[in-house]
């Protein structure tokens, strides 16, 4: 038993390193060298993307077929990353442009960008988006103040809406190279396969929170709160923060009314908040939203990650 399972996680494990891989192999007239060459590479239609969970999707659906960029720097929010003249430029040269839509990216107010290019991920799902009223701003990285006021935005981590927006992305690239249509179908289904079932293990863990209220660190939650019927209440810390008297303070408001067991954070918080916290009796769990590329791994590999650390948190 134990070995099947170790087996079957194994075959997961080569099955999601490999689509990437696959369109090459299976659509013979788009790429027949396996090793783009600079010169080679400038030929191949340019897709432009957000953030890194469309960065994933697209190249997952289309692998050799096309040249994913993704140009916000590994260090800061994409949503929240003001754009360069050079990276203006890539965008107004790109034969398309995958937004995330729910007003993500904030820099797209400001730039022109090719209309007829630009395709906004989210759209089909637009009448459901969450609006947020939050009056304060704060600063996370070199992008600035900002509030989490207006459209939440971070609409992958509901899995269903993931692959909704993966399927738009399907359809985008296909009409973008239509050669490759087959091989992108088959990755599609792939990825939409394994989106399907994080959906249903955070599903199935839906009934275990049911009378348990939550806290995050960050208001980024919105929709997998939603999706997967959490009671949670966000604060603005930031997990490289240890919280201050004024961040205890504001917890300690919270859970006045709301008495939470767990706090969800964005990244591996200091063990110092980490024992603060259990001072108050809140214990510490992961849920990395990903928009960025992730240290190590990819995005299924870290939402899996996430689903784990809350099956365990929450057995
Ligand atoms: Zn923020």
């Amino acid at each position: 038993m134990k070995i099947r399972l170790l087996l079957s996680c194994l075959a997961f494990a080569l099955a999601a390193c490999k689509p990437a891989e696959e369109p090459g192999a299976t659509t013979p007239p788009a790429a027949p060298t396996p090793v783009a060459s600079p010169a080679a590479k400038s030929t191949k239609p340019q897709v432009l993307v957000a953030n890194y969970p469309l960065q994933y999707f697209a190249q997952r659906i289309a692998g050799d077929s096309v040249e994913v960029r993704f140009l916000a720097p590994k260090d800061e929010d994409p949503a929240f990353w003001q754009p360069d003249e050079a990276a203006i430029a890539a965008f107004q040269g790109a034969d398309l442009i995958l937004m995330n839509g729910a007003t993500y990216s904030k820099w797209a107010d400001k730039i022109t960008l090719p209309e007829s290019k630009v395709v906004d991920t989210s759209a089909v799902f637009a009448v459901s988006l969450i609006q947020v009223n939050e009056t304060t701003t704060h600063s996370h990285g070199p992008g600035g103040e900002h509030s989490h006021s207006g459209t939440a935005f971070t609409t992958w981590i509901d899995f269903k809406q993931a692959s909704l927006q993966a399927k738009t992305v399907r359809d985008v690239l296909i009409r973008l190279v239509p050669a490759a249509k087959e091989a992108m179908e088959t990755n599609y289904e792939s990825l939409k396969d394994e989106l399907d079932t994080l959906d249903d293990r955070m599903s199935a863990l839906s009934r275990r929170w049911v009378n348990q209220p939550l806290v995050a660190s960050h208001p980024v939650y919105h929709y997998l709160a939603r999706r997967y019927g959490m009671g949670l209440k966000a604060l603005l810390w930031e997990p490289e923060n240890v919280p201050d008297d004024k961040a205890m303070a504001d917890l300690n408001a919270i859970l006045a009314g709301h008495r939470a067991r767990w706090m969800i954070w964005e990244g591996e918080p200091a063990k110092e908040s980490v024992e603060k916290l259990e001072a108050v009796g809140l214990k510490s769990v992961v849920f990395d939203p990903c928009g960025n590329v992730p240290e190590s791994g990819d995005f299924l590999t870290v939402m899996k990650a996430n689903v784990e650390a809350l099956e365990k948190a929450f057995p």
